[in-house]
């Protein structure tokens, strides 16, 4: 199984240098745009015929060197076959911003703290900031073609590593546990130890809120710079909350045997109900904080040989985690106390939801052969 990671490094450049870097981007965004509207005219996708009618033009007219000119026909060439796949027509690609596809040791290279890649004046040696990246760099993670960045004043590198990973097999899991996302608790869990762990979600839950007083005092101004300043306050907010979610799901990974199967709800059915409801709405965010945890706790699980399920949401909060009795009246919101109707099982409710994915866990691993009661028996 592979894993990939997208590494997002700054590089240092001098002034000289950053007018450099500027000339290529929009050099090689031209030629994109010039040898896109070739294959739009004449539906031709294969580098060699393309290299045979436009490798002149592009390197005289242009200015390219050789193994520029070729990146750039193949960044055309799969961009159109992207856009083919899944639009399945001829739509022509969009090269307005400034970028650069970079291919790992044709275009550019890494090594420590260098970065080397080609431009119109031929390769150059940028430092770059790889702090953190060491266990990337010792040779397990081979890099794929990297996007070269231009926020303002700055050039960053998108590096994304692929890793192969053991397959990890239901027969290997040695712990479960149940993992239930929430406001009040960023996450709660519940695990084959019997253990429960919480997250205290009310440190977010003050920052969203300042957040969203900010957003709706600008929303109402509807000024151009507001709404600047919305945009940018939203990013800011958003990658506040990407990091969160980063520190949590690790935090869940590293806390955790390796085959581990992490159970969490199926949000996915909540997710398109709630998006359709207004931006501004603070759901909407929660919903997509939600699924950027699920997505982060995915590919860090699988990187130590463990797996993530999702299960069917429906009444994990209402259903009694010892005897399975389902009913509304369990569960005392007001009092955040649950007590089982049936067999009197008393738990406080933050910790009923955790439980119920546990047991939802065991279920699936010991699937139909066990009755629920024996999975049961494990609290
Ligand atoms: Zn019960």
């Amino acid at each position: 199984m592979q894993v990939t990671v997208t590494a997002k490094i700054q590089i240092a450049v001098s002034p000289e240098q950053r007018q450099l870097l500027d000339d290529t981007l929009e050099t090689y965004r031209k030629a994109c745009s010039f040898v896109a509207n070739y294959v739009y005219q004449t539906h031709d996708l294969k580098q060699f015929s393309l290299n045979e009618a436009l490798y002149h033009r592009l390197r005289g007219e242009y200015g390219l060197k050789s193994q520029m000119a070729q990146s750039i026909l193949k960044t055309v060439i799969a961009r159109y076959k992207t856009v083919l796949e899944n639009q399945h027509e001829w739509i022509k690609p969009d090269f307005s911003k400034p970028q650069y596809d970079l291919v790992w040791n044709k275009d550019y290279s890494l090594k420590g703290e260098i970065f080397s890649v080609n431009t119109l004046s031929g390769r150059v040696k940028l430092p770059c900031f790889t702090g953190g990246m060491e266990k990337y760099i010792d040779g397990s993670y081979y890099f794929g073609t990297a996007k070269l960045v231009k926020k303002p004043g700055k050039f960053f590198l998108h590096i994304p590593m692929t890793t192969d990973v053991p397959e990890s097999s239901d027969a290997d899991i040695c712990n479960v546990i149940g993992v239930d996302r929430g406001i009040n608790f960023v996450v709660a869990t519940y695990d084959s130890q019997h253990k429960s762990g919480f997250v205290s979600g009310r440190a977010i839950k003050q920052k969203r809120a300042g957040y969203q007083l900010l957003r709706r005092e600008l929303q109402q101004r509807q000024t151009p710079s507001a709404r600047r300043r919305l945009k940018a306050i939203g990013q800011r907010e958003n990658r506040w909350m990407q990091d969160v979610n980063h520190c949590v799901s690790k935090a869940l990974v590293e806390s955790n045997p390796k085959h581990t199967l992490f159970v969490l709800e199926d949000l996915s059915g909540v997710r398109s109900a709630i998006e359709r409801i207004r931006r501004e709405d603070r759901y909407v965010s929660v919903s997509w904080s939600f699924y950027d945890l699920e997505q982060k706790l995915k590919y860090k699980a699988a990187l130590n040989e463990s797996s993530v399920i999702t299960v069917d949401p429906r009444y994990t909060s209402q259903a009694c985690p010892v005897c399975g009795h389902t009913e509304k009246s369990n569960r005392n919101k007001k009092l955040h106390i649950f007590k089982c109707m049936c067999c009197g099982y008393t738990s406080n409710d933050d910790r009923i939801g955790a439980m119920n994915l546990y047991r939802m866990g065991i279920s699936y691993l010991t699937d139909s052969q066990v009755p629920d009661t024996v999975a049961s028996q494990h609290i």
